[in-house]
């Protein structure tokens, strides 16, 4: 058995959507997981154990609220990583 941050699960999902439809947004390794970070320390983690390698629902089978606020925080946190990103010019793949 697994435990598992389902809330993580969900805002790494949603984030590799938003930085892919995004073409201005720096994709590299570092501004990816600092969008995560932002975006998780505004959101109240969810633990649950699951069996291992469970494969947790898709997004959009997910409760309506829950999508809501992932998206709203990851959203939020675009912004900000994107105007400061902890790099410079060069991006850290
Ligand atoms: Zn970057």
């Amino acid at each position: 058995m697994d435990i598992r941050n389902f809330v993580e699960e969900g805002v790494a999902s949603y984030t590799d959507e938003a930085i892919a439809e995004d073409e201005d947004f720096c994709g590299c390794t570092r501004c990816r997981l600092d969008v995560m970070a932002l975006a998780l320390n505004e959101l109240k983690p969810k633990y649950v154990v699951t069996p291992k390698g469970y494969a947790f629902a898709r997004m959009d089978q997910l409760e309506a609220q829950f999508l809501a606020d992932t998206i709203v925080a990851v959203r939020k946190a675009m912004v900000v990583v994107k105007e400061n990103p902890r790099h410079g010019p060069e991006r850290n793949r």
